[in-house]
């Protein structure tokens, strides 16, 4: 790679503007006044009916020239040349499903992922109280599915490490949670206190809780979460932002998107410290303006306000998941519904009376069924161009499934949470259910648009994982049970649709990106190895060489 002066060039100009000449220059995504780039030296995949090219030429935000480089290069004259080392360059990869707060806030508070055990679990737990002496405790990331102990984690596990003030550790897919003691008392929880609606607070065989408290009881939590002010907001954007380019994220679908999230990320677009390119999804209680006046673009381009981002169900692994029959592992629980159908329907309507689109997470079969009960609701059952999406659609059920394609209802699926789910799906939904379970080519088959996402910070948030899992459905290490359908693996072109074009057409935008094609937005993603033709455990081995978004280096190794 010998792109450090243009690199360093961006850098310079990004300190300018720090200082506060903003004002002066072009917002970065409508530039169109500088010489350009041409990016040649390794393989570069189009996605697009010219397959594979020696070169692409960029003039400001877009795509000038594809083709051979001499070419290229009389079609951006005086452009900088990128010299892309033997890496291979794709479209820009495209998280479609995304917390970017949580990714950033991740990374600033006890983070428990990869714990492999209680006992690491209870040491992670002692260090961070050891270095942060007051105060409530909030971590995250816990994952008991392949722990030793087999089991989910205790207010006893808890209060022999803190006793004396609340803790609240969320599990990794953030459907669960675990308390102390010390916050059951805060709480006023007992053995009398009832489930609240679409949640659970686990009890023992004696009946006393467990400190395990699920979904919508987790609601009940509120006076032990330190909530992020502003600033710390605006800090965990900013590293969330620097994170994926640094992964080859050139954009990303941001879920349950709260007002000052929408307010940070459009001041960050204005002062050009945002390196991706967001299109965000509201959570209902910061919805009044997307549902007042319908999707938006900021003055950049950058930040996109699509719609709105609702909930079915919980998850599976905290049986959660709302499912037609009842759990394989626990008879006769069905799971939690956390938004009634009745406002589900009436969220709905006003979104499409604005034109806004409607993504609803829904993992079990009965989530997904009702949530596309009630799109047809709205929508009809005939097919539109909405765009209407589901978040997850990870179990469903055969009679369900070629509803997606006929009713233009986008299938938002994570590859990621397949290859962590494989080691208690099978016991949660037993071997038939499996069948509709994580099902992308049986969907892919059915004519449904499919788009993939990380769901981050449940799931790490790399590209490379999730191309990974979805051509070939194995665990990081390799592991697969034979029952685990493996025939839902996707080719490598299907997975690179996945991550790029896809996403791009389930925000309308397919014209535009998605594909290294003239006219296009200069999004690209370079990794240090073929992703098309590699091992699959090669992959993972693989390094983001290089991230372009709207023409501008977010990332070079
Ligand atoms: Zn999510």
């Amino acid at each position: 790679m010998t792109c450090s002066d243009r690199l360093s060039s961006a850098f310079t100009r990004r300190t300018a503007l720090a200082a506060g000449a903003a004002a002066l220059l072009a917002p970065a995504f409508a530039r169109g006044d500088e010489p350009g780039l041409v990016i040649s030296g390794g393989t570069i995949h189009t996605g697009a009916a010219a397959g594979r090219v020696e070169a692409i030429a960029v003039k400001g935000d877009r795509i000038v020239f594809v083709g051979a480089l001499a070419d290229a290069r009389r079609a951006a004259p005086g452009a900088r040349q990128i010299d892309l080392g033997g890496a291979t360059a794709f479209p820009g990869f495209v998280d479609s499903h995304v917390h970017f707060t949580g990714v950033g806030i991740r990374e600033m508070t006890l983070s428990l992922e990869g714990t492999s055990s209680i006992g690491e679990l209870q040491s992670r737990l002692r260090a961070w109280a050891t270095s942060n002496p007051t105060g409530v405790i909030n971590g995250r990331g816990w994952i008991e599915t392949h722990w030793p102990e087999g089991r989910f984690p205790t207010r006893d596990d808890l209060d022999a490490v803190v006793a004396d003030r609340p803790v609240y550790l969320q599990r990794a897919d953030g459907h669960a949670g675990v308390v102390n003691s010390k916050t059951l008392e805060v709480l006023g929880v007992g053995p009398s206190t009832p489930n609240p609606a679409g949640g659970e607070i686990l009890k023992d065989a004696k009946g006393r809780p467990t400190g395990l408290f699920v979904d919508n009881a987790q609601k009940m939590l509120e006076p032990v979460i330190t909530r992020p002010d502003r600033a710390t907001k605006r800090e965990a954007l900013g590293r969330a932002d620097r994170l994926y380019a640094a992964r080859g994220w050139t954009a990303a679908h941001f879920m349950s998107v709260e007002q000052d999230d929408i307010e940070i990320l459009r001041n960050m677009a204005r002062t050009q410290v945002l390196g991706l390119r967001l299109d965000t999804y509201m959570d209902p209680s910061a919805a009044a303006e997307v549902l007042a006046t319908g999707p938006s673009v900021d003055p950049t381009g950058q930040v996109r306000l699509r719609g709105i981002k609702l909930y079915a169900d919980g998850a599976l692994g905290s049986r959660g998941a709302a499912l037609l029959a009842p759990y394989s592992d626990k008879g006769g629980w069905t799971g939690l519904l956390v938004t009634p159908h009745d406002r589900m329907v009436e969220l709905m309507r006003k979104a499409e009376t604005v034109k806004a689109q409607v993504a609803v997470h829904a993992i079990g079969d009965r989530g997904n069924r009702l949530t596309l009960d009630a799109m047809a609701e709205v929508l009809g059952s005939a097919r539109t161009d909405r765009r209407w999406r589901i978040e997850h659609a990870q179990i469903i059920s055969p009679r369900d499934l070629p509803r997606f394609a006929a009713m233009g209802v986008t299938a938002s699926m994570q590859p990621s949470h397949a290859i962590g789910d494989l080691y208690f799906a099978p016991s949660r939904l037993g071997d038939a259910r499996l069948k509709g379970a994580y099902a992308w080519r049986s969907l892919l088959r059915s004519g449904a648009l499919v788009c993939a996402g990380t769901d981050a910070p449940v799931e790490k948030g790399d590209p490379l994982i999730e191309f990974y899992a979805a051509v070939y459905r194995h665990s990081l290490d390799g592991f697969a049970a034979p029952d685990w359908r493996l025939d839902e693996t996707v080719s490598r072109a299907q997975a690179l649709r996945m991550l790029t074009l896809s996403p791009a057409k389930a925000v309308g935008r397919e014209h535009d990106l998605g594909t290294l094609e003239v006219g296009k937005r200069a999004d690209l993603t370079a990794f240090s190895k073929d992703l098309m033709t590699v091992e699959p455990a090669e992959i993972l081995k693989a390094k983001a060489a290089l991230t372009i978004t709207a023409g501008r280096i977010t990332h070079q190794a």
